[in-house]
């Protein structure tokens, strides 16, 4: 990867998603707080859902309906991931929030809407460094939305 990393927490926190779904049953109004890329827009619209994006302040959100996203199923699973293998890059990321500026990657750790969200994967599973493989392929695919060679 060409980019550098800058990181805004310890590399040795562990956690592990319990796939609560909790995450994706916060809103804050009627959004998701979690912002899309738009290329991603453009696949949820090609996916038939373009009524489940809301557009503010020049950022796409995912809708939310009675407080938690339109793609949670009854049994809190992901809608577009059981159906076409897929969800939004920030929502497979979280809690971990990326910022690509000048080639430089920043990652933080969203503590605030973690803690709103009751996020029960702190402290368990490997730790975020030994997982970093698997972060790399996302910042990629961020570097791809951000750069502009996914559509
Ligand atoms: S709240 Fe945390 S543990 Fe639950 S699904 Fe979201 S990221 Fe995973
Ligand atoms: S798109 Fe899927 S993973 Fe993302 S918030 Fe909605 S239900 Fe959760």
């Amino acid at each position: 990867m060409r980019q550098q990393i800058i990181l805004g927490f310890d590399p040795n926190i562990r956690f592990e998603c319990v796939k609560c779904g909790s995450c994706c049953r916060i809103a804050f109004g009627n959004v998701i707080p979690l912002q899309l890329y738009p290329q991603e827009v453009s696949k949820i619209r090609r996916m038939g859902y373009g009524d489940s994006v809301i557009y503010i302040d020049h950022v796409h959100y995912i809708r939310a309906v009675d407080s938690h996203c339109v793609f949670l199923t009854d049994d809190y699973l992901c809608t577009l991931r059981i159906r076409y293998g897929w969800s939004p890059v920030n929502c497979r990321l979280f809690p971990i929030t990326v910022k690509l500026i000048n080639d430089v990657f920043i990652l933080d750790l969203n503590w605030d809407y973690s803690s709103k969200v009751g996020c029960r994967g702190f402290g368990s599973g490997p730790t975020i460094a030994e997982r970093f493989k698997d972060l790399e392929k996302l910042l990629h695919e961020v570097a791809e939305y951000v750069y502009g060679n996914v559509y």
